[in-house]
């Protein structure tokens, strides 16, 4: 097990010691996990999730950190930071086919497709997320979901690279196996389509403008899963929890879906919120929510 004192063997890697959760999450808060390894290849990632496997050391991994909540107490495990693990480039066989390294931010990765002249993922615009994150929640807007666009998911899996087809990725509403099944998502061969570079910026710009009400603030985007049926933020807006607080978290005046961080808001705080808008519902409506963010542990 990793320890402050013994890194021996980790010492080749980019590292964070301490990594404070509550400065690199989109909600700014909780507490530090002892170390984070910066990849930058698929070398070391490979070489790191081997070492972890031989140590029998315990991990998780996070792409931008805009979905989770971190706890406050911190955790133990070691994190692997996806960010700097950033690459793109066209398939050499299928000119409309390109692999995405897991760590590239939507933003870098949109430019890569204007200056290739790549159509169809123009969706991610504003998703303030990295390609593993969106491929691990299935990430999307408006009906679209990264799922439509994956050729194939390229994973960690038992102390192996494997080649996922997008069947095999069980791709649901906000779901996906990633999510059940502990694969580290290595990056995705995704299927898009060569256009003029007109066409995407104004597609782009399409869905930038769409944006523009979404509130602002330290958040974690949307809560909760629209409930078949049924929109998860006009319940909770329904239901007059809109501005309802505790201690710093605070269910957006904007979009009842959001819980903004006003401040120093704990994740304990954050979980009570969140815990007190499902019973409010439940009660109400007769409708559990359920939880789109992942709970770091
Ligand atoms: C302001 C705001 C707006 C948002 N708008 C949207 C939206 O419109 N649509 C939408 O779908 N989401 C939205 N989100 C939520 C979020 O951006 C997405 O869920 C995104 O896909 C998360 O990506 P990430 O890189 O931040 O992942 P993280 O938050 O770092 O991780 C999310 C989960 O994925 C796992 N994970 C990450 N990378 C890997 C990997 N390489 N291998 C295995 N597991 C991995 C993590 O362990 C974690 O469980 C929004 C969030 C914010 C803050």
């Amino acid at each position: 097990m990793l320890d402050t004192k013994s890194y021996f063997g980790y010492e080749k890697f980019t590292y964070e010691r301490p990594f404070d959760m509550s400065k690199h999450s989109s909600i700014g808060c909780g507490g530090c996990a002892r170390i984070a390894f910066y990849p930058s290849s698929l070398q070391e990632m490979v070489d790191l999730l081997s070492k972890f496997r031989k140590d029998s050391q315990q991990f998780l991994v996070v792409g931008n950190m805009t979905n989770v909540l971190p706890p406050d107490e911190g955790i133990e495990k070691a994190v692997v930071c996806t960010k700097k693990f950033s690459g793109a480039q066209a398939d050499s066989q299928r000119s409309t086919n390109v692999f995405v390294e897991a760590g590239m931010a939507s933003g870098a990765f949109l430019r890569f497709c204007c200056d290739t002249r790549k159509s169809g993922a123009e969706f991610l615009e504003g998703i303030p997320c990295t390609i593993g994150g969106a491929l691990y929640m299935n990430a999307g807007v408006n009906g679209r979901y990264i799922a439509e666009i994956v050729d194939s998911v390229t994973v960690w899996r038992d102390g192996k690279v494997c080649i996922l087809s997008n069947a095999e990725c069980e791709y649901a509403y906000k779901n996906s196996v990633f999510m059940h099944n502990g694969d580290v998502i290595l990056g995705a061969t995704l299927r898009l389509r060569t256009t003029d570079i007109q066409t995407i910026d104004d597609e782009i710009k399409k869905y930038r403008d769409r944006r523009a009400h979404l509130p602002k603030g330290k958040s974690m985007g949307c809560v909760f899963k629209n409930p078949i049926g049924y929109s998860a933020g006009e319940l909770i807006e329904k239901a007059g929890l809109k501005g309802m607080r505790i201690g710093g978290a605070r269910v957006s005046d904007i979009h009842a879906n959001f819980i903004i961080n006003d401040g120093n808001a704990s994740a304990k705080e954050i979980k009570n919120l969140i815990t007190f808008i499902k019973n409010t519902v439940q009660a109400q409506y007769k409708i559990a929510l359920e939880e789109e963010i992942r709970y770091l542990t």
